[in-house]
């Protein structure tokens, strides 16, 4: 029998893996995509790309609506090509490296975190995915999960994204099922649209969202700030 494609590691117990231009895979994992996006890779990627957060999400992703959460998730667009490939793929590599989204920094690992229901202790486990493709497994450095996140510059994506986490498992908790257009259309604005928010743009049960002074300049604290009032004036209430 193979490889299991999946393998639980610890966050310190090392592997063999590395990822450079050097690589007989190189780019080939950019290509097939089915990305999804955080609230914080649209930060990042839209920030690199100097635009607005709409001409961003209009030009580049894709918006579904998550079959269990309801909520909108948003994708990259791939190429229109056999490939598939990422609008940000060149022969020399990422153009937006310094600004990839979490999922391009996260692989070959697996991060999984849980919260225990009663305490609300957080878990977080690490596994490794070998995709058959991929050659970074037979190179010779080793490397431990946790020294991989560090050296990708993960920590700030982590935070954001677990943030995110913790806001669809809360809108899980108390409003399953079906969401109306009006909550959607909030989700959207104060998640992925960050310019659209500052603009003002935004009412939530008749009312616009007042932007305190110290969160509107910086994308991240708005972002925060947008993610507390959907847990504390939107998903907190029990249906
Ligand atoms: S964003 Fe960069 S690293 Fe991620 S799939 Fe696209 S080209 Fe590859
Ligand atoms: S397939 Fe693996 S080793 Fe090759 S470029 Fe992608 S992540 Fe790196």
């Amino acid at each position: 029998m193979g490889e299991e494609p999946i393998k639980k590691i610890s966050e310190n117990e090392p592997f063999h893996f590395d990822c450079q231009r050097e690589v007989p895979c190189f780019n080939l994992c950019c290509r097939d995509l089915n990305k999804f996006l955080t609230p914080y890779d649209i930060i990042r990627l839209k920030n690199h790309l100097n635009m607005p957060s709409r001409l961003f999400l209009e030009r580049y992703t894709e918006t579904h609506i998550g079959p269990q959460t309801r909520l909108p998730v948003i994708t990259l667009k791939s190429g229109a090509g056999n490939e598939r490939e990422c609008p940000f793929v060149t022969p020399f590599g990422c153009s937006v490296y310094e600004d990839r989204p979490s999922s391009c920094r996260t692989y070959p690992i697996i991060r999984i975190l849980s919260r225990n229901q009663e305490s609300g202790e957080r878990r977080i486990q690490y596994a490794l995915l070998k995709e058959p493709h991929c050659r970074g497994f037979e190179q010779s450095r080793q490397v431990t999960a946790r020294e991989w996140m560090t050296g990708q510059g993960l920590d700030p994506f982590n935070e954001m994204n677990d943030l995110m986490m913790g806001i669809i498992s809360l809108k899980n908790r108390n409003m399953p099922g079906y969401l109306n257009d009006d909550v959607k259309r909030l989700f959207f604005t104060l998640c992925y649209d960050m310019d659209a928010f500052r603009a003002g743009g935004c009412k939530s049960g008749g009312r616009f969202i007042e932007i305190p002074d110290s969160v509107i300049d910086d994308d991240t604290n708005l972002l925060r700030f947008g993610m507390a009032y959907l847990e504390q004036n939107v998903f907190s209430i029990t249906v």
